[in-house]
C-alpha cells in the first residue's frame, strides 16, 4: 500500500514538556488517520519538526520515498515558515494542508496561556499557509476537527488523488498506429504530457500486435471465449468473428503484460494485419482497468487509466465515452454517446449482448462487439485538450437517465444523459472551451476529484454545473487566455 507522511510542525523555542505533549498528540492523530484510512493508503507518523534542517531532511525524504505519494502538513503550535522555505523548495509530493488541532472542544474553565501556546494552528498554520501560497505551492487545505467524518473523506480523496498522480509518473501507453488522419484534439504534445504528468507514450506498430495474436493457441482462445459466454450473452451465429476478437484480446493481454502498459490507443486507419478492428476485445479490457482511446487518441487513454486508479474503491464506473447523436426535444433535451464499437461493459445497465455487425468506416470484416442500454445515475464527463501552450480539462455534470425508448437497429452500446445546467448552456460551454468528443465519463468521481486532480498536477480545468452561466463562462475562458498570452 502507498504512503502518505503526516508532518508535524513546531519550533525549538517551547521547551521539553510542551514539545513532548506535541510529539503525543501528533502521534495519536496519525494513529487514528491510519486507522480510519487504512483500506486507502498507510499513514506514516514523522517526529515533530522542530529546526529548518529537519524540515528539509523530512521532505527530501518524502520526495525519495518511492512508496510515498503525498505529504500531510500541519502545525500544532506556531512553527516561524522561513524555516519551511528550503524545505518546500525540496518537497516534490501532493500536499495537504491539514488545518485542524488536537482538541475539538476549547476547554472553557481551564483554558491558559499554556494551553494557548500549545494548540495554536489557528495561528501557526496561517504562517505556514503565507508561505506555501509565497511559493506559489498548489496544494489541498482541508480545515476541521481531524476526526470529523467529513474532514476524514476530504483527506481520503486527496490520498486517491495522490496515488492517481503518483501512478501517471511513469504510466506507459501505447498507441497502435497514430492518431486519425486530419483529426485535431486527438493530438497533442505527447512530449509535455510525460513532463507534466509522467505518462510514457510511445507508438508501436499495429504488426507488432499481428505477430502475437498470430501464435495466440485455440486453447487461450476458447479459456478467452469461456470468459465472454461467462459474462455476456452470446448473440450471434458468427462465432468465428467472435473468435477472431477473442484471438486479440488474448494477444493484447500478453502485450500488456509484456510491457508494462496501462493504456492504449488503436485506430480503424491502421489495422494490417487484423481483419477486424477491436470491438469486444478492446471492450473487456477497458472494463479490467485499462484505459482506452479510440482513433490514436492517447490523451483520452491516459486520462482514462488515471481515473480508474482514483476511482478504485468506489461505487460506479469509469471509462471512454464519445458524444455522437442528441434528441433536441424541447425541454427535454437529450445526448446519446455511444462509439462505432469500443464502449465499456462497466457502463452496461443490461446485461451485454454479443453481437456481429458491420462496420460502416474501415472497409475491414464485420467486427464483433458488446451491445447494451446504459446505467442511470449523476456522473461527470471530463476531456482533456491540448491548447498548444498548456492542457486543459474540461468537466462538465451529467445525469445518466434511461433511455426513453429500445432502439432495436443500433448495433452498438450507449449511454444516454443530460448535461448540467441544460443542453443549450452545457454543451455551448463544452463547445466554448474546446471540449473534445472523447471524454472519460464517470459515476464513481466527481467535479471536486477532477478539481483536486488538476490542483495537483497544475492543470487548467474549466467546470460546467448547474451554477454555469455562459456570459460569466466565456469571460473565464478569455481570462485563461490572457494569463497564457495566448490568444493568437
Ligand atoms: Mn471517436
Amino acid at each position: 500500500m502507498k504512503k502518505i507522511y503526516f508532518i508535524t510542525g513546531s519550533q525549538d523555542l517551547y521547551g521539553e514538556a510542551t514539545l513532548a505533549q506535541a510529539e503525543k498528540d501528533s502521534a495519536e492523530m496519525a494513529a487514528y488517520l491510519g486507522e480510519k484510512l487504512s483500506d486507502t493508503v498507510d499513514i506514516v507518523h514523522t517526529p515533530i519538526v522542530q529546526t529548518a534542517d529537519e524540515a528539509e531532511d523530512l521532505c527530501i525524504k518524502a520526495t525519495a520515498d518511492k512508496e510515498c505519494t503525498g505529504v500531510i502538513l500541519w502545525m500544532h503550535t506556531f512553527s516561524p515558515a522561513k524555516m519551511w522555505i528550503r524545505a518546500l523548495q525540496a518537497l516534490r509530493k501532493p500536499m495537504l494542508h491539514l488545518h485542524t488541532q488536537y482538541n475539538e472542544k476549547l476547554p472553557y474553565d481551564s483554558i491558559d496561556m499554556d494551553f494557548m501556546n500549545l494548540n495554536q494552528s489557528a495561528h501557526g498554520d496561517r504562517e505556514f499557509g503565507f508561505i506555501c501560497t509565497r511559493l506559489g505551492i498548489k496544494r489541498e487545505v482541508v480545515a476541521g476537527y481531524y476526526k470529523n467524518e467529513k474532514v476524514i473523506e476530504k483527506i481520503r480523496r486527496f490520498a486517491k488523488a495522490a496515488e492517481a498522480v503518483a501512478f501517471g509518473k511513469g504510466m506507459r501507453v501505447a498507441m497502435f498506429g497514430n492518431n486519425m488522419r486530419d483529426v485535431a484534439v486527438t493530438d497533442g504534445d505527447r512530449v509535455e504530457s510525460e513532463i507534466r504528468y509522467g505518462w510514457n507514450v510511445n507508438y508501436y506498430g499495429i504488426g507488432d500486435l499481428v505477430k502475437i495474436a498470430d501464435s495466440v493457441t485455440d486453447a487461450e482462445t476458447d479459456e478467452k471465449i469461456k470468459e465472454y459466454t461467462d459474462k455476456y450473452d452470446m448473440d450471434t451465429d458468427n462465432i468465428a468473428a467472435v473468435r477472431e476478437q477473442a484471438r486479440y484480446e488474448a494477444a493484447l493481454d500478453k502485450f500488456i503484460a509484456k510491457n508494462r502498459i496501462s493504456a492504449f490507443t488503436d485506430t480503424f486507419q491502421d489495422l494490417h494485419g487484423l481483419s477486424q478492428l477491436p470491438g469486444i476485445a478492446a471492450q473487456n479490457i477497458m472494463a479490467k482497468g485499462i484505459g482506452f482511446g479510440p482513433e490514436g487518441d492517447y490523451k483520452t487513454a491516459a486520462l482514462s487509466a488515471v481515473l480508474q486508479k482514483m476511482a478504485e474503491g468506489r461505487e460506479g464506473a469509469t471509462g471512454f465515452m464519445e458524444d455522437y447523436t442528441y434528441d433536441l426535444t424541447d425541454g427535454e433535451e437529450l445526448e446519446l454517446a455511444s462509439h462505432m464499437l469500443e464502449v465499456s461493459p462497466v457502463f452496461a445497465g443490461t446485461k451485454p449482448r454479443i453481437q456481429v455487425h458491420p462496420l460502416s468506416i474501415g472497409g475491414k470484416s464485420d467486427p464483433a462487439r458488446l451491445v447494451f442500454d446504459g446505467i442511470e445515475g449523476e456522473g461527470i464527463a471530463v476531456s482533456m485538450v491540448d491548447m498548444g501552450d498548456r492542457f486543459r480539462l474540461i468537466c462538465a455534470g451529467i445525469t445518466l437517465v434511461k433511455q426513453p425508448l429500445p432502439m432495436p437497429k443500433l448495433p452498438v452500446a450507449r449511454l444516454m444523459w443530460k448535461i448540467k445546467p441544460d443542453l443549450q448552456t452545457g454543451s455551448a460551454a463544452w463547445i466554448y472551451a474546446g471540449g473534445a468528443h472523447h471524454a472519460v465519463v464517470s459515476t464513481a468521481l466527481t467535479a471536486d476529484d477532477i478539481r483536486l486532480f488538476a490542483k495537483l498536477t497544475d492543470t487548467e480545468l474549466v467546470i460546467i454545473d448547474e451554477k454555469t452561466d455562459l456570459a460569466a463562462f466565456e469571460a473565464q475562458l478569455d481570462l485563461l487566455d490572457l494569463k497564457y498570452g495566448s490568444k493568437r
